[in-house]
């Protein structure tokens, strides 16, 4: 190991004590954690900001008089200018609180769909998405009468920018597409595909799910006019995400959900909604899970973005050698230098639900499963694989544990 790995190592260490649950023990052995990409792990930092806003600041946000509710705004608005500086977003009120990923793009669905979107009218997906960006434009595409089309994926798990060309097309309004794959890994080229969408007239909307956690995002020089991600894969808690949106996009589309809160104005025959972001914000927001995303954000800026993002690829090219030496296992998905911390593979012979099981008894945590690309995997020829996907506290003595699982998972069933 050269001397600057030696140090990173050392760093991680470090880093690692920040996690209560990275000490814990699964099945006898150290707890190997490679399910990032589903949740990942919250520091002591996140959870104390959550408890004290439990015990020191905690009532209604946006309607009280009183200390307690005027000390949880402050620390709420605080969150959300985090969250716009995290970003590089023009101003705070473009930042909407929503409960998750899956939620922003419901809320983006419907109301692009209602405002924008007419029969015949196209909508581009790619074959890569998660079903949080594919369910809701499909419902969205029977309630308007617009047609999805979708970017059809490379052998090696990159979108097709040939039939990304051929597909965009005068009707089609709007590009909806993750920024990295939950599956494959790919790291798709937001910026090529926003300004060739635009010069085509089309909005962008960017699922930022599996890459705002991982790598740093500036949404003027990317150019997207929606973005989303979830709190849960970023240290924060779970029950709080975000939708980023253009200004005059955001105020000509309108409201989702109705209740408190997102109003100016209730009357008898109607209610003319607040200004931004209150009019996307529905009833009681997720108040502590806010303050927690704040603090994670506040911890991820001093671990340092592109440290993070040089770390993660350092434990996939390494995942990628160690795999690779396993007889009959096929990593899916492109090359380390195009994509995160995601590594998905297929084993001949080994079903990768009992890949997991066999792993988990060996204290390493890893995913299986469609992993909420169905679609994917039927463009993959597979009805499952199994996930390993880091984040900047896994170790390379993880990677190694993984592989040796592996390679004794396999010598059970060879056993059977
Ligand atoms: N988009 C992608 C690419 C994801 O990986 C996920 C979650 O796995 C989501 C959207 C949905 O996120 P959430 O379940 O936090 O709403």
């Amino acid at each position: 190991m050269s001397g600057a790995a030696a140090s990173d190592e050392a760093r991680v260490a470090r880093l690692r004590r920040d996690f209560p649950i990275l000490a814990r023990e699964v099945s006898g052995k150290p707890l190997a954690y490679l399910d990032n990409a589903a949740s990942t792990q919250r520091p002591r930092a996140v959870l104390d900001a959550m408890t004290a806003a439990y015990e020191r600041h905690y009532a209604n946000v946006h309607r009280g008089i009183h200390t307690l509710a005027q000390e949880a705004d402050e620390l709420f608005e605080a969150a959300r200018e985090k969250v716009r500086a995290l970003l590089s977003a023009p101003s705070a009120e473009q930042i909407i609180f929503t409960s998750g990923a899956t939620a922003a793009i419901n809320l983006a669905a419907r109301s692009f769909g209602d405002r924008f979107l007419n029969p015949g009218d196209e909508i581009l997906l790619t074959e890569m998405e998660h079903h949080a960006n594919l369910v809701p434009w499909q419902q969205t595409a029977e309630r308007t009468g617009a047609v999805i089309r979708y970017v059809p994926l490379t052998d090696d798990g990159r979108l097709d920018l040939d039939a990304f060309d051929r597909l965009l097309g005068p009707r089609t309004k709007l590009v909806a597409l993750t920024a990295v794959s939950n599956v494959l890994g790919t790291i798709n080229p937001l910026a090529e595909i926003i300004s060739r969408a635009h010069a085509a007239g089309a909005e962008v909307l960017v699922d930022g799910a599996q890459s705002v956690p991982h790598m740093p995002c500036d949404v003027q020089s990317l150019g997207c006019d929606l973005l989303v991600f979830s709190g849960h894969k970023m240290l924060g808690p779970t029950g709080v995400g975000v939708l980023y949106g253009r200004r005059d996009l955001l105020e000509r589309m309108p409201p989702f959900l109705g209740g408190g809160s997102m109003i100016r104005e209730v009357r008898f025959d109607g209610f003319l909604p607040a200004d931004l972001p209150y009019k996307f914000e529905a009833g009681t927001p997720p108040i502590a899970e806010v303050i927690g995303l704040g603090a994670a954000i506040d911890y991820l800026g001093q671990v340092g973005w592109e440290w993070i993002e040089r770390r993660e690829r350092l434990l996939t090219e390494a995942a990628h050698r160690a795999l690779g030496r396993i007889e009959g296992l096929r990593i899916i998905g492109p090359e380390p230098r195009h994509k995160g911390g995601i590594v998905s593979f297929a084993i001949d012979r080994l079903h990768p639900h009992d890949a997991a099981e066999l792993l988990d008894r060996q204290g390493v945590a890893v995913r299986a499963g469609h992993h909420c690309a169905m679609p994917l995997h039927q463009r993959l020829g597979l009805s499952a694989s199994t996930r390993a996907s880091f984040y900047f506290y896994n170790t390379l003595e993880e990677v190694e544990r993984l592989a040796e699982a592996l390679e004794k998972a396999k010598a059970v069933f060879r056993r059977k």
